[in-house]
């Protein structure tokens, strides 16, 4: 899940809670949970198979091992899962969709565990996509992967967005302004905010201990979101694809320390269709 970015708003200086050695555990605990979770739903995500089914399955798997689905109740949202289906970028309701042959679908998904939050999303295709709807996910995974990639101690949040910005752009895609990531801890969403887009050298600088959920929201089309009219849904303008891939990273001993982990997901993955590549 991710704040929507309150445009124009005054900075005020902030502390962020820093998290120690132990906390970082606790949240690649959540984290490694959470990874299951996406892998059970992995497993379901087919054509004819409605969006309230995959919920059903995050949210029982979920709590059968202990933790508690952290968007469910999150300011009224009525699911575990955001679940996003072609235009739709973030915070889908899960409900009677049924997926269809060519749908891409972001599962967004967060678990609290030993007090800890952790969050992370995937996009899959369903079955067979256009070209450029596969380059889209492909390239929104690379973007993910190269931002953490770029993460060292000292580095500012601004770096963060730059090097998802530099690579996305190559690509002719466009990166959704309105939401971004955020911090990660014994709340759901802390700060510092980390949008998909930036300036070297610009923001809070990166601290030993920060928790931060990096996630590229990237369109197909036009940047432009709206709001559906169910008060969370955000979609593209020009209704063209959006894709998001998330993860929960720590900022441990110099670089990026990845708490979440697709390693589950892809392993169904790999059953499915028989190679890694991005589905
Ligand atoms: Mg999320
Ligand atoms: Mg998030």
């Amino acid at each position: 899940m991710s704040p929507l970015f309150k445009i124009g708003r005054v900075l005020k200086k902030k502390a962020f809670y820093l998290k120690t050695k132990e906390e970082i555990e606790l949240i690649r605990t959540s984290g490694d949970l959470l990874g299951k979770a996406h892998a059970e739903v992995a497993k379901l995500v087919e054509p004819g198979v409605t969006t309230a089914r995959l919920n059903a399955k995050a949210e029982e798997y979920i709590q059968d091992h202990g933790g508690w689905p952290s968007f469910k109740n999150f300011n009224g949202f009525p699911a575990g899962l955001c679940v996003s289906v072609n235009e739709k970028v973030v915070h889908g309701i899960p409900g009677a969709y049924e997926l269809r042959e060519g749908d891409i679908i972001s599962v967004d998904c967060g678990v609290l565990l030993n007090g800890f939050h952790s969050d992370s999303a995937y996009t899959y295709a369903v079955g067979e996509v256009v070209p450029r709807v596969r380059e889209l996910l492909e390239v929104t995974k690379k973007s993910l992967e190269i931002a953490i990639d770029s993460v060292t101690s000292g580095m500012r949040i601004g770096d963060i967005g730059f090097a998802i910005q530099q690579y996305v752009s190559k690509f002719g895609f466009s990166i959704v302004r309105e939401l971004v990531g955020h911090g990660v801890g014994k709340h759901l969403h802390e700060e510092p905010e980390v949008p998909n887009y930036g300036k070297r050298g610009q923001g809070v600088r990166l601290q030993e201990g920060m928790v931060l959920a990096i996630e590229p929201m990237i369109n197909l089309g036009s940047r432009n979101v709206v709001q559906e009219r169910d008060n969370w849904t955000i979609r593209t303008s020009d209704r063209k694809p959006s894709a998001h891939f998330e993860h929960t990273v720590a900022l441990n001993n110099g670089k990026a320390d990845v708490l979440t982990t697709f390693a589950y997901i892809e392993e169904v993955l790999n059953v499915k269709y028989g190679k890694t590549i991005v589905h």
